[in-house]
Protein backbone atom coordinates (compact mmCIF):
# COMPACT_ATOMS: atom_id res chain seq x y z
CA UNK A 1 0.00 0.00 0.00
CA UNK A 2 1.19 3.51 -0.52
CA UNK A 3 1.63 5.40 2.45
CA UNK A 4 -0.54 8.93 2.72
CA UNK A 5 0.87 12.00 2.05
CA UNK A 6 1.78 14.78 4.84
CA UNK A 7 0.69 18.31 4.31
CA UNK A 8 1.37 20.62 6.80
CA UNK A 9 -0.22 24.18 6.58
CA UNK A 10 0.88 27.31 8.09
CA UNK A 11 0.37 31.16 8.12
CA UNK A 12 -0.02 33.82 10.89
CA UNK A 13 -1.96 33.85 13.66
CA UNK A 14 -5.38 35.69 12.12
CA UNK A 15 -4.55 34.93 8.68
CA UNK A 16 -7.70 32.19 8.62
CA UNK A 17 -5.76 28.45 8.70
CA UNK A 18 -9.02 27.21 11.28
CA UNK A 19 -11.74 28.38 9.00
CA UNK A 20 -9.64 27.46 5.24
CA UNK A 21 -8.97 23.74 7.43
CA UNK A 22 -12.73 23.74 8.39
CA UNK A 23 -14.10 24.33 4.58
CA UNK A 24 -11.70 22.02 3.06
CA UNK A 25 -13.07 19.26 5.68
CA UNK A 26 -16.74 19.41 3.09
CA UNK A 27 -14.26 19.88 -0.03
CA UNK A 28 -11.47 16.91 0.39
CA UNK A 29 -13.05 13.86 1.87
CA UNK A 30 -10.57 11.12 2.95
CA UNK A 31 -8.15 14.04 4.08
CA UNK A 32 -7.23 13.28 7.90
CA UNK A 33 -6.75 16.20 10.16
CA UNK A 34 -4.22 15.87 13.21
CA UNK A 35 -5.95 17.15 16.28
CA UNK A 36 -2.50 19.27 18.34
CA UNK A 37 -2.27 19.08 21.71
CA UNK A 38 -2.08 22.82 23.62
CA UNK A 39 -1.32 24.34 27.03
CA UNK A 40 -3.33 27.84 25.98
CA UNK A 41 -7.22 27.76 27.47
CA UNK A 42 -9.93 26.36 25.39
CA UNK A 43 -11.78 29.79 23.35
CA UNK A 44 -15.57 29.76 23.51
CA UNK A 45 -17.10 27.07 21.11
CA UNK A 46 -13.95 25.03 21.60
CA UNK A 47 -14.13 21.39 22.23
CA UNK A 48 -11.04 18.85 23.63
CA UNK A 49 -10.48 16.45 21.20
CA UNK A 50 -11.60 18.48 18.22
CA UNK A 51 -9.80 21.96 18.12
CA UNK A 52 -7.06 20.60 20.40
CA UNK A 53 -6.51 17.93 23.55
CA UNK A 54 -6.04 20.82 26.21
CA UNK A 55 -3.73 19.93 28.54
CA UNK A 56 -2.04 21.45 31.66
CA UNK A 57 1.82 21.88 31.54
CA UNK A 58 2.47 18.87 33.77
CA UNK A 59 0.48 16.98 31.30
CA UNK A 60 2.17 18.54 28.04
CA UNK A 61 6.17 18.07 30.31
CA UNK A 62 4.50 14.48 30.08
CA UNK A 63 3.81 13.82 26.88
CA UNK A 64 7.30 15.59 25.32
CA UNK A 65 9.19 12.94 28.23
CA UNK A 66 7.38 10.25 26.68
CA UNK A 67 8.45 11.27 23.14
CA UNK A 68 4.72 11.29 22.22
CA UNK A 69 4.78 14.18 20.04
CA UNK A 70 6.23 14.47 16.72
CA UNK A 71 7.17 18.19 17.74
CA UNK A 72 6.07 21.30 19.55
CA UNK A 73 6.71 24.73 20.42
CA UNK A 74 5.97 27.56 22.01
CA UNK A 75 4.22 29.79 20.72
CA UNK A 76 3.38 33.42 22.30
CA UNK A 77 3.43 31.61 25.66
CA UNK A 78 1.71 28.50 25.27
CA UNK A 79 2.77 25.03 24.01
CA UNK A 80 1.74 23.20 20.91
CA UNK A 81 2.40 19.84 19.48
CA UNK A 82 1.37 17.64 17.24
CA UNK A 83 0.89 13.83 18.91
CA UNK A 84 3.25 11.67 16.65
CA UNK A 85 0.96 8.39 16.99
CA UNK A 86 -1.91 9.31 15.06
CA UNK A 87 0.54 10.94 12.25
CA UNK A 88 1.81 7.86 11.63
CA UNK A 89 -0.67 5.26 11.95
CA UNK A 90 -2.80 7.88 9.37
CA UNK A 91 0.00 7.46 7.10
CA UNK A 92 0.85 4.23 7.07
CA UNK A 93 -2.57 3.37 6.53
CA UNK A 94 -2.45 5.08 3.24
CA UNK A 95 -4.09 8.21 3.99
CA UNK A 96 -2.88 11.91 3.75
CA UNK A 97 -3.11 13.78 6.75
CA UNK A 98 -2.97 17.80 7.27
CA UNK A 99 -1.29 19.54 10.27
CA UNK A 100 -2.13 22.85 10.65
CA UNK A 101 1.07 24.25 12.98
CA UNK A 102 3.18 27.52 13.21
CA UNK A 103 6.50 27.91 11.35
CA UNK A 104 9.01 26.79 14.47
CA UNK A 105 7.16 23.26 14.06
CA UNK A 106 6.71 23.05 10.50
CA UNK A 107 10.44 23.10 10.05
CA UNK A 108 10.79 20.17 12.83
CA UNK A 109 8.74 18.37 10.43
CA UNK A 110 10.41 18.95 7.79
CA UNK A 111 13.49 17.42 9.14
CA UNK A 112 11.53 14.19 9.74
CA UNK A 113 9.61 14.41 6.87
CA UNK A 114 11.25 15.38 3.84
CA UNK A 115 9.02 14.37 1.46
CA UNK A 116 6.03 16.51 3.17
CA UNK A 117 4.42 19.22 1.26
CA UNK A 118 4.75 22.49 3.35
CA UNK A 119 2.14 25.07 1.98
CA UNK A 120 2.07 28.83 3.54
CA UNK A 121 -1.29 30.60 4.36
CA UNK A 122 -0.59 34.46 3.37
CA UNK A 123 -2.52 37.17 4.22
CA UNK A 124 -3.77 39.58 1.44
CA UNK A 125 -1.71 42.63 3.43
CA UNK A 126 -0.71 43.04 6.88
CA UNK A 127 -3.40 45.88 7.41
CA UNK A 128 -6.20 42.64 6.66
CA UNK A 129 -4.09 40.48 8.85
CA UNK A 130 -4.30 42.74 11.57
CA UNK A 131 -8.45 43.88 11.43
CA UNK A 132 -8.88 39.80 11.36
CA UNK A 133 -7.51 39.28 14.71
CA UNK A 134 -8.66 42.65 16.46
CA UNK A 135 -12.22 41.50 14.79
CA UNK A 136 -11.77 38.11 16.38
CA UNK A 137 -12.25 39.33 19.39
CA UNK A 138 -11.20 36.85 21.75
CA UNK A 139 -7.30 38.91 22.36
CA UNK A 140 -6.03 41.16 24.33
CA UNK A 141 -4.55 44.17 23.29
CA UNK A 142 -1.16 42.59 24.66
CA UNK A 143 -1.86 39.52 22.63
CA UNK A 144 -2.62 41.23 19.79
CA UNK A 145 0.52 43.34 18.75
CA UNK A 146 2.27 40.36 20.29
CA UNK A 147 0.90 37.82 17.74
CA UNK A 148 1.32 40.75 14.80
CA UNK A 149 4.56 40.62 15.81
CA UNK A 150 5.45 37.00 15.39
CA UNK A 151 3.32 37.26 12.14
CA UNK A 152 5.54 39.55 10.42
CA UNK A 153 8.95 36.82 11.85
CA UNK A 154 6.69 33.94 10.38
CA UNK A 155 6.46 35.46 7.00
CA UNK A 156 10.05 36.07 6.84
CA UNK A 157 10.39 32.14 6.99
CA UNK A 158 8.35 31.56 3.89
CA UNK A 159 11.37 30.24 2.29
CA UNK A 160 10.54 27.39 4.28
CA UNK A 161 7.77 26.41 2.53
CA UNK A 162 6.75 24.99 -0.94
CA UNK A 163 3.74 26.72 -1.76
CA UNK A 164 2.40 30.15 -1.09
CA UNK A 165 -1.41 30.50 -0.78
CA UNK A 166 -3.09 33.75 -0.24
CA UNK A 167 -6.06 33.52 1.46
CA UNK A 168 -8.18 36.61 0.08
CA UNK A 169 -10.96 34.96 -0.01
CA UNK A 170 -11.66 31.34 1.85
CA UNK A 171 -13.38 29.85 -1.57
CA UNK A 172 -10.27 30.62 -3.36
CA UNK A 173 -7.88 29.58 -1.24
CA UNK A 174 -9.37 26.14 -0.39
CA UNK A 175 -9.77 25.76 -4.46
CA UNK A 176 -5.81 26.81 -4.56
CA UNK A 177 -4.93 23.81 -1.70
CA UNK A 178 -7.16 21.36 -3.06
CA UNK A 179 -5.13 21.89 -6.36
CA UNK A 180 -1.62 21.82 -4.47
CA UNK A 181 -2.95 18.02 -3.18
CA UNK A 182 -4.02 16.64 -6.97
CA UNK A 183 -1.21 17.86 -8.02
CA UNK A 184 1.13 15.99 -5.08
CA UNK A 185 -1.08 13.01 -6.25
CA UNK A 186 0.12 13.36 -9.78
CA UNK A 187 3.40 13.35 -8.40
CA UNK A 188 3.34 10.49 -6.97
CA UNK A 189 1.67 8.21 -9.69
CA UNK A 190 3.14 5.29 -10.23
CA UNK A 191 2.69 1.66 -12.68
P1 LIG B 1 -4.16 29.33 18.23
O1 LIG B 1 -3.84 29.68 19.65
O2 LIG B 1 -4.55 30.57 17.43
O3 LIG B 1 -5.16 28.20 18.07
O4 LIG B 1 -2.82 28.78 17.57
C1 LIG B 1 -1.64 29.52 17.66
C2 LIG B 1 -0.62 28.97 16.69
O5 LIG B 1 -0.23 27.65 17.09
C3 LIG B 1 -1.13 28.84 15.27
O6 LIG B 1 -0.15 29.37 14.40
C4 LIG B 1 -1.30 27.36 15.07
O7 LIG B 1 -1.11 26.97 13.72
C5 LIG B 1 -0.18 26.83 15.94
N1 LIG B 1 -0.34 25.42 16.30
C6 LIG B 1 -1.48 24.74 16.51
N2 LIG B 1 -1.19 23.45 16.79
C7 LIG B 1 0.15 23.32 16.73
C8 LIG B 1 1.06 22.23 16.92
O8 LIG B 1 0.69 21.08 17.17
N3 LIG B 1 2.38 22.49 16.80
C9 LIG B 1 2.85 23.74 16.50
N4 LIG B 1 4.17 23.88 16.39
N5 LIG B 1 2.03 24.78 16.32
C10 LIG B 1 0.70 24.57 16.44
Amino acid sequence: MNKGILFVLSGPSGVGKGTVCSALRGKIPGLVYSVSATTRSPREGEQDGVNYFFKTHEQFKRMIEKDALLEYAEYVGNYYGTPREFVEKTLAEGKDIILEIEVQGAIKVREKFPEGVFIFLMPPSLNELKMRIVGRGTETQATIDHRLSVAVEEMNLLHHYDYAVVNDEIDLACGRIGAIITAEHCKRERF
